[in-house]
């Protein structure tokens, strides 16, 4: 037996610690998305990472949406943030929360603050603020305004709140040190006019909190122990820890809740900047935020990919401190162990040729038992239409083949999978030279796929029966930028790979097929593993999408 060495990660270390410590009885994690766009790959890390991890401790998982600023969110994403993270499997129980609905406590929060002699009113200019902020060489010069007294920035605030100035003429500045070598720490701004109406609280407020500010509030309010982001807000630590220590909710840095960063999931040559996908999709490049060639949640979904191969694929990147990317071919390595044994194999033609059986009775149609999953008994088998005429890939036919290759050729015996021996006789050709017909004989003691007289055949090919088999289109994916010349050109442009989709109209596949339902998955044979679009297939017209070819080069890292 292999002895598996479990290691623990950083965020867990630090966990146990805490634990032990006594900073936490248990754990509570939560994902805090901003509602202004779709989530991606990158985002189901992080939720994966929070869930997983309140799970392994027997903690809790807060779903939170983080709209303290009220421009870019709309309540169409938060639908589909929700819909996307239940998918994953991430299981918020009854606790959904939305930042907005502090917003009394926030504004609560500053006013202790300016009691306290610890926030002040400014005058400044969002500009002139930035000026004065200094440099990470230069420290910050005083704000003409931080002399007030309590009573004055009180009187100010309370103003600000109802309305009476105009947006940018003032602001809420925590007093903190303009010399601190942590820019973040030069009285940062904590709350701004703004005369937005917001999603949820409407024309309720015109000053609306920062970040900084807001996300550590939000944590204390619903008890969250670990607060888990990305490495960007590092610097903005000691600020978390700030906000929470003078409002009470912590006495040292090392209390919680407790800020903890880690690296950024990125993808070799997929696009994730919402940015771009905006533009692609406004561009109709891409036919939406799903579309099967990006790697937003919805697309991934869409293509094929199941919540297990993601879950897999995050285990697989692991948890570090420094920002490096994976290969994409990491993700199709992960679809394609997922699905290996859990989907039937079926026989779908992409190309299609007919071939007749000379020799088969006209109108008969034998039912052919076929496992669906050789590796997985569980899976159980089919029937499948065999009949005079059949199709195959017109790949698997030349006039004059090179040597090696065992597929049909005129004179060549060929085995149709789960079917018969053939024995190509002849073939038709148009007047372009293209083949039209191909005419085969079939050897009926062959039934099964061998032969009594123990003969063998080199080449087995995939067929369907011409009559029964379902028209479907296939189409056939991608990246959607080129992969040799990179992601961005020099002006910054998407550098778009012309051959992102091919759309192949002429398919067959076997007649079950038509009967799936959107996001089923089949492996077709010999072609990869593919799933019913959920949003253009219909009976009389299915529609598949490659989800992964079966091959790669790809090899897994061995370090894990
Ligand atoms: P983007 O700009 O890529 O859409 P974001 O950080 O603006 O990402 P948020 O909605 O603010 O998106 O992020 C929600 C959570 O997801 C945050 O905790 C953030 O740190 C995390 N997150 C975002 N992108 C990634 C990524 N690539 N890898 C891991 N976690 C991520
Ligand atoms: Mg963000």
């Amino acid at each position: 037996m292999e002895n598996e060495i479990v290691s623990k990660n950083f965020i867990e270390q630090i966990i146990e610690k805490d634990i032990e410590e006594g900073h936490c009885e248990t754990i509570r994690t939560r994902f805090p998305p901003e509602p202004n766009g779709y989530l991606h790959i990158g985002h189901a890390k992080s939720i994966l990472l929070n869930y997983g991890l309140a799970q392994k401790y027997n903690g809790k998982f807060n779903m939170r949406f983080d709209d303290t600023n009220p421009t870019k969110e709309r309540s169409e994403f938060v639908e589909s943030i929700k819909a996307d993270i239940k998918w994953l499997g991430a299981d918020w129980e009854d606790r959904l929360f939305f930042a907005s609905d502090y917003f009394d406590q926030m504004y609560e929060a500053a006013v202790k603050l300016i009691k306290k002699g610890k926030a002040y009113v400014s005058d400044l200019s969002a500009e002139e603020i930035r000026e004065y902020r200094g440099t990470l060489t230069e420290p910050g010069k005083e704000d003409p305004s931080a002399g007030r007294s309590v009573e004055e920035n009180l009187s100010l605030f309370e103003d600000m709140k109802a309305g009476k100035f105009e947006d940018g003429s003032k602001v809420l500045r925590a007093r903190i040190d303009m010399s601190s070598s942590n820019i973040n720490l030069r009285d940062p701004v904590i709350y701004r006019v703004a005369h937005m109406t917001h999603h949820r609280t409407g024309d309720k407020w015109c000053i609306y909190p920062m970040y900084d500010f807001a996300h550590p509030i939000e944590d204390a309010i619903e008890g969250i122990t670990h607060s888990i982001c990305t490495l960007e807000f590092e610097d903005h630590r000691p600020l978390y820890d700030w906000v929470l220590m003078e409002l009470g909710y912590k006495d040292t840095p090392d209390g919680t809740p407790k800020q903890i960063e880690f690296a950024k999931l990125y993808l070799t040559n997929v696009v994730t900047g919402k940015r771009y996908i905006k533009r692609l999709v406004e561009d109709g490049i891409v036919d939406g935020w799903d579309d099967p060639r990006l790697v937003s949640i919805a697309a991934l979904r869409r293509r094929g990919f199941t919540p297990e191969s993601i879950k897999k694929f995050v285990e697989l990147c692991g948890i570090s401190k420094a920002n490096s990317s994976v290969d994409y071919a990491m993700l199709e390595y992960c679809i394609r162990e997922d699905l290996k044994m859990k989907r039937p194999r079926t026989m779908a033609v992409l190309d299609p040729v007919k071939v007749v059986i000379d020799n088969y009775p006209e109108d008969q149609v034998e039912y052919l038992e076929v496992v669906n999953n050789l590796e997985n008994e569980a899976l159980g088998s089919r029937k499948v239409p065999f009949t005079k005429e059949i199709f195959i890939e017109r790949e698997d036919f030349m006039e004059e083949p090179p040597k090696k290759y065992f597929r049909m050729f005129p004179g060549n015996e060929v085995r149709l999978m789960n079917a018969y021996f053939v024995k190509c006789e002849s073939f038709v050709k148009d007047e372009n030279g293209k083949v039209t017909e191909i005419h085969c004989t079939y050897d009926p003691a062959s039934k099964g796929g061998n032969s009594p007289d123990g003969r063998k055949v080199k080449g087995t090919i995939h067929w369907v029966s011409a009559k029964y088999a379902k028209k479907a289109e296939v189409r056939l994916y991608e990246n959607i930028v080129d992969e040799e010349l990179g992601v961005y050109n020099e002006d910054g442009s998407l550098n778009l790979n012309p051959n992102s989709l091919t759309v192949l109209t002429d398919c067959y596949v076997e007649p079950d097929l038509a009967d799936a339902k959107a996001y089923d998955s089949f492996q077709f044979v010999r072609q990869g593993f593919f799933c019913v679009d959920a949003k253009d297939s219909t009976k009389e017209h299915p529609v598949f999408n490659r989800i992964v070819s079966l091959k790669s080069s790809y090899k897994l890292p061995t370090n894990n």
